[in-house]
């Protein structure tokens, strides 16, 4: 039997990394079978309909390769993809319920169903309908309807007995059925609850296997009878734990988690993201960590999942992030960056791709290039303490003789490249018998103004060019001569 998943995300309007977890793990089991990913849209909650959102789920599954073989957007034999779309289905099947006597018209008013809450018994909450509507005749129903008084229509429960299903993640779940409540299966609207429309299509799409969060377990019953009750196959089940912040609290976008979204444009690669995703529920048999998603297609096994929930950890995230960035080519670095360094360094002059190569090992995300960089464009204001360092041992009297030396040997040099600055001051160094931190550290500096910078003094000397550097290291002979001569 074939394979077919789905995505069914509600739009809302970004893309939480539980969902995205949701869509990977779709999207693997079917693709580590050889089998089908399906998108589809759950919209049938018209009160949340959010602009643009649907936009931002086909974005994102493009953006983190996550292609589906059907959906809206591009079709396939068991659409529509979108539920607003099969408004017409899902009645008839709810007609059909109701004829089978396992569903029922119910007419009961919003002020009924109210102050049944209010003159419930003390102390215990209102759970479930009291089944008012469930011994209407068929003449009185018919009436009603011919009324057009408004109604829904509701799953009858069994009363007694016991209902179990099966859960990948979580085994066997059985549930008393006195418990469940007889739930609205069509609202007065006429559009069906999520509740009856996840069943009805996930039977017409021929799906497999549902994975979705583990706050829909305690639904899962619920569906397990109406596949019963129509006769159908259920699906495999995936109840995934849910991703948390800490210890007690779910990752929660209200409470300022960070979505899929937030996280690009704090500057995570898609690639990072997706490989972090995979590991938070899921582990490898051999604990191997760096994954690209045709790695995931390949190792990703159903068995590996786990009933812990797992913590959203920002700075193995970063740590991963930094990873990547460093095992990418130079080419595929400098195309990622090139936009951001543009908008950091404005000196059109200066060489980027230079820049880049100094940047590939310190960044961890891309938000990190801005302050590395900001030197390039204007030397900040410094102290002159940073020319204090113990382990080049340079002290401010150093670092003052040092620049003033390396100026008039830089002066001469015609030909400026980092080769020809290095033995430039290589042989500096050895004529002033020093050691080359003394020499160096202080021309950094001078370049940059910064506590630390990407590049050492020949690097950042020439991609600053050689009038650049020199009226620098001007400036820190100046800085240096003002602060020694007010000691
Ligand atoms: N539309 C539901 C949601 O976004 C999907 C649940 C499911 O996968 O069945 O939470």
């Amino acid at each position: 039997m074939e394979i077919r998943t789905r995505f069914a995300p509600s739009p809302t309007g970004y893309m939480h990394i539980g969902n995205l977890r949701t869509a990977l793990y779709e999207y693997l089991i079917a693709k580590s079978q050889k089998g089908k990913f399906i998108l589809r849209i759950e919209d049938t909650d018209q009160e949340r309909f959010v602009e643009g959102a649907i936009d931002i789920i086909y974005n994102t599954l493009k953006l983190t390769g996550l292609y589906y073989d059907e959906g809206p957007d591009i079709g396939g034999e068991y659409g529509p993809y979108i539920q607003s779309q099969r408004m017409g289905i899902y009645m008839d099947y709810a007609k059909e319920l109701v004829e089978k006597g396992q569903a029922y018209y119910c007419f009961c008013t919003k002020e009924r169903l109210e102050a049944l809450k209010t003159s419930n018994k003390e102390g215990e909450a209102f759970s479930k309908y009291d089944r008012h509507c469930l011994h209407l005749s068929s003449e009185q129903v018919q009436k009603n309807l011919d009324a057009g008084m408004p109604f829904v229509i509701r799953q009858k429960m069994p009363t007694e007995g016991t209902t179990t299903f099966h859960d990948v993640v979580y085994g066997d779940i059985t549930v008393e059925n006195a418990e469940l409540d007889d739930q609205i299966l069509m609202k007065a609207d006429g559009f069906p609850t999520y509740n009856f429309a996840n069943v009805v299509d996930d039977h017409l799409m021929k799906i497999t296997h549902v994975v979705r969060g583990s706050e829909y377990l305690s639904s899962t019953p619920k569906y397990s009878l109406l596949y019963e009750a129509f006769g159908w196959e259920a699906p495999v089940y995936v109840h995934l734990p849910a991703v948390m912040r800490d210890a007690h609290n779910k990752l929660s976008k209200r409470h300022g988690d960070k979505s899929f979204e937030d996280l690009l444009k704090e500057g995570f690669l898609v690639e990072a993201i997706v490989n972090y995703i995979a590991l938070l529920g899921w582990s490898p048999s051999d604990n191997k960590e760096i994954f690209t998603l045709k790695e995931l297609e390949k190792a990703f096994d159903i068995n590996g999942l786990s009933k812990s929930p797992s913590i959203f950890d920002i700075k193995k995230l970063t740590w991963m992030n930094g990873e990547y960035i460093k095992a990418m080519d130079a080419d595929t670095f400098y195309s990622t960056i090139e936009s951001r360094l543009k908008d950091a360094v404005k000196n059109t002059a200066l060489d980027l791709k230079k820049i880049a190569a100094l940047l590939q090992k310190r960044l961890e995300t891309l938000n990190d290039i801005a302050p590395l960089v900001d030197f390039f464009d204007t030397l900040p204001e410094y102290s002159t303490e940073l020319y204090i360092h113990k382990k080049m041992k340079t002290t401010e009297e150093i670092a003052l003789s040092s620049l003033k030396a390396s100026l008039p040997v830089l002066e001469q040099l015609s030909d400026w490249n980092e080769t020809t600055i290095h033995d430039t001051l290589m042989s500096l160094v050895q004529e002033l018998g020093i050691k080359n931190g003394q020499l160096l550290w202080p021309i950094r500096t001078a370049l940059s103004g910064e506590p630390t910078s990407p590049g050492g003094a020949m690097e950042l000397a020439d991609i600053l060019g050689k009038e650049e550097s020199l009226s620098r290291i001007k400036i820190g002979i100046e800085k240096l001569e003002k602060r020694l001569s007010s000691i």
